[in-house]
């Protein structure tokens, strides 16, 4: 007899652990194997979720910043101390490797609620006087309501708590979805909650899919906010669904990053980091680097360099600690990344190393996960789809430029704007090329260096506001401009 026991999640609604009817398969990537059974919620369970959130709200809003951060702080200190099982389970449930999810993902989860425990003891409103006019004006500001939370597959915990956080801390109630691929973690993080502190309702986390559970969150009358990361394209439904109800949108979305590198680079410094920046997570961060335009004089060089580092880059299963990369999220999304590598040999580019040229070897019980080797192109043309698309997997384009004015044209010709990095050691030339670039964060000679605190978003199809410290105070609260004439 075989019995397969597998992992089935609930909603947490009002404080509660509520079974759902019907339930979604989620696979782990590691094996290419079913292991989970997500909810599928619908209409009916969000609107329980909504109504939980909605009797919570009064009595959370009256409670003081610091009682809500002293509850935030006691969370991000149960994430900690269960820090190592919440790392296995999002490697197992998204792909990436354990080490990245201990030394990235949970450590940031738990960050989130202790940045925004902190920030939210601090801000100050304004006040302006008008003495001719006898008069005095402040602004006061109060929690929205409840906040509908929808976040990605890529970074789970670590987004998702990046939206609960600071709704909460400024006194919403809220109730979250996370990707349906992976769910896990907030599941996890929904065990912690009562023990933290939180009043039933104040958190509510409702499973399921986009179309679904998703849109019914967007959709509902009682929900006046929605902070969104994930794709463009979801993005414009979410924006068509709300319009009805005049709804606060923040939305953080894809991104096809340029990295400049001029010829006085640090050239090791350079090549490390953007080995880093193009194929962390498995290139499956909006922040990756997806197009690499290198000064002419130094192009052959970089080239040769960067796709030996490429190549040095390990992709294997999760558990490994000599791995950089594991396994993309699903089967789905591999054969869209490999389709791109495909069109591009057919548009006569050159793939230098990953994908059809280099030979992954697995053990037998990964040969069925989703595993694409760090792929590196060269002479493809901007206007091809592999160089204005947001690919989002291990799969960067290098190209050649003369002169900065083009590489300034070159970069910002895309419908995106999230992120950029220029590397050179003019300062003159970084300060004139970064304040050019049309994207929301520009990192010179590094990247991903994150201050919390710094609005953090993108321009264009990259997304509409800003997230992080006075930023995310803004958007999770109302204002309202007191005018007294003494
Ligand atoms: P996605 O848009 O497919 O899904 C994101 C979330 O939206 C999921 O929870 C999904 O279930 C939900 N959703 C899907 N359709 C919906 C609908 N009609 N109504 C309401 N919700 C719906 O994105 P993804 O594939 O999960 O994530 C990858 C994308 O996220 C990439 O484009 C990436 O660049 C972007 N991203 C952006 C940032 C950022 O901060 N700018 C960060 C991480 C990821």
């Amino acid at each position: 007899l075989s019995v397969t026991y597998l992992l089935v999640l609930d909603n947490y609604i009002g404080g509660e652990f509520v079974p759902c009817a019907k339930h979604i398969d989620s696979y782990d990537p590691s094996t290419g194997e079913v292991y989970c059974k997500v909810p599928d919620s619908g209409p009916e369970e969000v609107a329980a979720a909504v109504n939980a959130a909605k009797e919570a709200f009064p009595g959370w809003a009256a409670t003081s910043p610091a009682e809500r951060a002293q509850v935030l702080n006691n969370l991000a200190s149960l994430l900690e101390a269960h820090q190592e099982e919440f790392a296995q389970a999002e490697s197992k449930d998204q792909g990436k490797t354990i080490s990245f999810a201990r030394n990235v993902d949970i450590p940031r989860a738990a960050y989130n609620f202790r940045f925004f425990a902190s920030s939210v003891l601090h801000h100050t409103t304004e006040c302006s006087q008008m003495d001719n006019l006898d008069c005095v004006n402040y602004t006061v500001r109060s929690p929205v309501g409840v906040a509908g939370l929808i976040s990605p597959w890529n970074l789970p915990l670590y987004l998702l708590t990046w939206k609960i956080a600071p709704a909460v801390a400024t006194g919403n109630t809220v109730v979250a979805k996370p990707s349906e691929m992976t769910s896990v973690t907030a599941w996890m993080m929904c065990q912690l909650l009562e023990k933290a502190g939180f009043p039933a309702g104040v958190v509510n986390v409702v499973f399921g899919t986009g179309p679904q559970a998703g849109d019914a969150l967007v959709s509902h009358p009682d929900v006046p906010l929605i902070s969104f990361t994930g794709s463009t394209a979801t993005a414009r439904a979410i924006m068509e669904r709300s319009a009805p109800y005049c709804k606060k949108l923040s939305l953080e979305l894809g991104g096809k990053n340029p990295a400049i590198v001029f010829a006085d680079a640090d050239l090791e410094q350079c090549i490390s980091t953007t080995v880093r920046s193009s194929f962390s997570n498995q290139g499956e961060i909006c922040l990756c680097t997806s197009r690499i335009f290198v000064e002419r004089t130094i192009y052959p060089q970089f080239l040769t360099k960067f796709v030996e580092a490429a190549r040095q880059w390990k992709t294997g299963v999760p558990s490994e600690a000599a791995n950089n990369n594991g396994a993309l999220v699903s089967i789905q999304h591999l054969e869209k990344v490999r389709s791109y590598v495909a069109l591009a040999r057919a548009e006569g580019a050159q793939v230098h190393c990953g994908e059809g040229v280099d030979k992954l070897t697995l053990p037998p019980q990964n040969v069925g996960g989703y595993y694409m080797l760090p792929t590196v192109i060269s002479g493809i043309t901007d206007s091809s789809p592999v160089m204005q698309e947001e690919i989002f997997g291990p799969v960067t384009c290098v190209t050649p430029f003369d002169l900065e004015e083009e590489v300034i044209g070159r970069s910002n010709g895309v419908r995106y704007g999230l992120a950029a990095t220029v590397w050179s050691r003019d300062v003159g030339r970084v300060h004139r090329v970064a304040r050019q670039l049309q994207a929301g964060l520009v990192w010179t000679n590094c990247w991903l260096v994150r201050d919390l605190n710094l609005p953090f978003g993108g321009m264009k199809c990259s997304g509409i506001g800003r997230e992080g410290g006075r930023d995310s105070y803004h958007f999770f609260t109302e204002v309202k401009t007191i005018t007294i004439k003494h």
